[in-house]
């Protein structure tokens, strides 16, 4: 699957090289820096999750954040606890058949940070510079951010999206997607390619209401008194609780499984081409 896939992501790749180019270029001149490295992912996220290319701008130039509203602690308490179970028993799982990979969480890249990366060790080295990658994204809740699903599409190896609330584990493989992957990827680029040589798009709408460029306009922001807790009532927390709880062996059992085969099936064909 190796040689096919990079066959089939060849034009994704030269597209997603490009992508890369102009994201730096945009951290870069906007002194969006993380050590010695350059927050490209930050830069990506802003690209593919805005309309309004002034937005774009203003957030690059400023790096404000307008946050009025925290989220109750068990939010992040599901992902969290989601994600230490489900990679608990891919470790198992692992074990259990014998299959070597390791696994990092937290994942930065120039892309974003996955909840999960998992990578196949090749501890026979029969085929050099191959190995195996898989991402896993871990959501607790039901929200899905279809613009953070692309950003991962970015990078050519398969994204396994599990919704522990829904039951559903998905697998998206760039290779698969090429078409998408191409046009989502050169709009982001084009958009990028306007925004490096000043020639932006102002596109008012709904997101006026919550953007801080207050010389704009069609500012539409009105900061509340105070700081409003987001939480769910004690009826819609303790269902939302017993859902999350009732399925998260599932949704593991199925993510662990879809891993074994992803990485049984590289071992299989890096076998094969390596007796050829
Ligand atoms: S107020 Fe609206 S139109 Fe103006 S920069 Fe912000 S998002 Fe764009």
């Amino acid at each position: 699957m190796s040689q096919e896939r990079s066959e089939s992501t060849r034009g994704v790749s030269g597209r997603y090289d490009e992508l890369l180019a102009v994201t730096r270029e945009l951290a870069s001149r906007n002194g969006l820096t993380i050590g010695s490295g350059l927050k490209t992912a930050v830069v990506g996220a802003l690209l593919c999750s805005n309309i309004c290319e002034r937005k774009i701008k203003y957030s690059l130039e400023h790096q404000t954040s307008n946050r009025y509203e925290k989220f109750d602690p068990l939010f992040t308490a599901k992902s969290d606890y989601a994600t230490l179970k489900i990679v608990d028993h891919i470790k198992s799982r692992l074990d259990k058949e014998q299959v070597l990979a390791s696994i990092t969480c937290e994942s930065q890249d120039e892309t974003g940070a996955y909840d999960v990366l998992i990578e196949s060790s090749n501890p026979s080295g029969t085929v050099p510079n191959h190995h195996t990658k898989i991402k896993l994204e871990v959501k607790a809740g039901l929200g899905v951010a279809l613009e953070q699903v692309e950003r991962y599409l970015w990078e050519p190896s398969p994204l396994v999206l599990i919704r522990v609330m829904s039951r559903q584990v998905i697998r998206l493989d760039p290779s698969e997607l090429n078409e998408f992957l191409n046009f989502a990827v050169a709009e982001d680029v084009q958009k990028a390619k306007r925004l490096l040589g000043g020639k932006y798009h102002t596109v008012p709408g709904k997101y006026c209401a919550a953007c801080m460029d207050f010389a704009c306009e069609h500012n539409k922001f009105r900061p509340p008194k105070e700081v409003r807790m987001i939480q769910f009532s004690d009826t819609n927390a303790q269902e939302d609780l017993n859902l999350f709880l009732r399925n998260l062996a599932f949704v593991a059992e199925k993510a662990a499984s879809l891993v074994i085969q992803e990485l049984q099936e590289e071992e299989a064909k890096d076998g094969n081409q390596a007796k050829r």
